[in-house]
């Protein structure tokens, strides 16, 4: 079989187990809307739905979703592009 120059999603496990070991809330984001960069945790965050929403506090412009059922974890950037993760159930 010959190489079809790129690589499955596993390529990623090493680069993505760095990054989500550490404080995620300490990295910083750019928003697309008003280029106003701010940590994760200056979001403003609004969970009284299904999913907690994550909003630039210099324009709202939704920056991340995070949604929780049973053992399925997701994390929404936006634009449909979603990623899930198999968690522990129930918490
Ligand atoms: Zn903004």
């Amino acid at each position: 079989m010959t190489n079809p120059g790129f690589h499955d999603g596993n390529a990623l496990a090493g680069p993505l187990s760095e990054i989500f070991a550490l404080d995620v809330t300490t990295a910083r984001r750019r928003c697309p809307g008003c280029g106003r960069e701010a940590t994760v945790a200056a979001l403003r965050v609004y969970d009284s739905g299904p999913a907690a929403v994550a909003r630039c506090p210099g324009c709202e412009q939704v920056a991340l979703r995070v949604a929780r059922h049973g053992g399925t974890l997701w994390l929404d950037f936006g634009n449909g592009g979603a990623l899930r993760f198999r968690v522990a159930d129930g918490v």
